[in-house]
């Protein structure tokens, strides 16, 4: 990151001289006391560069306060600005100034090109507001601070799917060198706490904030397209099929398909689909995983052959516990009642019940070629109960789902548990 226009020139040519190394360009809120007319033209043309990929560092400082406030703020507005107008995120500095950050983040519409709040150490009521912004939020060495435990605790908030991976450098180097210069090797132990944080691997950390990164700043190598199976928490969820009934408007499945990392896309064409034994050889050994989850980007019960012949091999190799994440159509979709078929291959069967009434199932879910869905939803949670040990209703946790009244069917008319889903696909 440039931190003035004579920084901004050198990252741009350092940038171009490594594969791998990209530039932001920007005047640092303790420089911009020296921002003329020049500046902000010299910084528009060079953030059209192809190796800038945003804007930065910019933002506030009420901590050293080396520029007025009433400066900092113009010149972070007309830089955010700048961002918006170039189409490359903004990567903001804000120290002690965390509700006018957000102030003129927020009216200046930061959304339309997003951004990063650099080496976040603000509270879990600031990175709240800042991620409603659609904002990302960067972990460094504090948070792996021996005295870190309130930052740790604003991190545990924040879904790791917004969390960049940072250094700082050369500044703020974590523990075992705190006190010494940082680099960017350190990113690692950065990792580290964020893994023991959100209950993750160092791996998955590494591997979803590599994708956060790729998402906001177009870098990094995209992930392998057609993931059949991928692990996380403890859990191994199996991708089978992209073919739905439903268009659920805030399915990932029609927009962006890489979650936590992983390339979900699979063939649209059923005899392009991968078979079992491809199911199975990417499943591996169940036996270490406390749950294997049917549930990627589609309906499992539309390759109902597929589907019965893994769930029976992942038992013949001593899965501990299968679940089935399912719409509830595939009876409809086959024109028969498919219970039967599925009876004892399942512990445990989620079904997302998503509404309380016809009209707002279809308003939520936008189900195509099959007529009047809802009533077989519940039709489909009512014979569950009968065929399977476990039987949960689930809803997704979005505006325009009326979840107490989704719990009200499921408990009361339905006779089932329910439990609103935060907003990801895999449970
Ligand atoms: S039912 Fe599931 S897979 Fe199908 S569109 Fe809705 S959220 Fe996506």
């Amino acid at each position: 990151m440039g931190s003035d226009l004579e920084t901004s020139r050198k990252v741009i040519d350092v940038a171009g001289s490594f594969r791998g190394v990209y530039a932001a360009v920007g005047v640092h809120p303790h420089e911009v006391k020296g921002v003329d007319n020049k500046t902000l033209p010299a910084l528009a043309s060079m953030a059209s560069h192809s190796r800038v990929v945003a804007v930065g560092e910019i933002g506030l400082d009420y901590y050293r306060n080396n520029s007025p406030h009433k400066v900092q703020r113009h010149w972070f507005r007309e830089q955010v600005r700048l961002a918006i107008k170039a189409g490359k995120p903004v990567i903001v500095h804000c120290r002690d100034a965390g509700e006018d950050v957000h102030a003129v983040l927020a009216e200046e519409k930061v959304w339309r090109v997003g951004g990063v709040v650099h080496c976040f150490t603000g509270d879990a009521g600031l990175a709240r507001k800042l991620l409603a912004l659609d904002l990302h939020l960067g972990a460094a060495g504090p948070i792996a601070f021996e005295d870190g435990g309130a930052l740790r605790e604003a991190f545990a908030q924040v879904p790791i799917e917004r969390i960049l991976v940072e250094t700082d450098s050369p500044y703020l180097a974590p523990p075992p060198m705190r006190g010494k210069r940082n680099e960017p090797a350190l990113a690692y132990q950065v990792a580290e706490a964020l893994a023991g944080i959100h209950g993750l691997s160092v791996g998955e950390v590494a591997r979803v904030t590599s994708s956060n990164a790729r998402r906001l700043f177009g870098i990094g190598p995209a992930p392998k397209a057609g993931a059949l199976a991928y692990p996380h928490q403890g859990r191994l969820y199996l991708n089978i099929t992209n073919r739905c009934q439903n268009a659920c408007y805030f399915c990932g499945l029609l927009s962006d398909r890489v979650f936590k990392g992983h390339d979900l896309t699979l063939p649209a064409e059923p005899d392009q689909e991968p078979g079992a034994q491809a199911i199975l050889d990417a499943a591996g050994d169940p036996s270490g995983y406390e749950e294997v989850v049917f549930s990627g980007f589609g309906e499992p019960t539309l390759r109902l052959d597929v589907l019965a012949e893994v769930a029976r091999g992942l038992r013949e190799r001593g899965a501990r516990r299968i679940r089935l994440v399912t719409n509830g159509l595939g009876g409809r979709s086959a024109g028969r009642d498919i219970l039967g078929e599925l009876r004892g291959l399942f512990d445990a069967v989620s079904v997302s019940l998503q509404a309380a009434t016809s009209e707002a199932y279809a308003k939520v879910c936008k189900t195509q070629g099959v007529a009047d869905p809802y009533p077989s939803v519940k039709d489909f949670i009512r014979g569950a109960r009968i065929c399977f040990p476990e039987v949960e209703a689930t809803a997704v946790a979005m505006p325009g789902i009326d979840l107490a009244a989704c719990e009200k069917v499921a408990r009361e008319e339905l006779g089932v548990p329910f439990r609103a889903r935060p907003y990801v696909l895999t449970d």
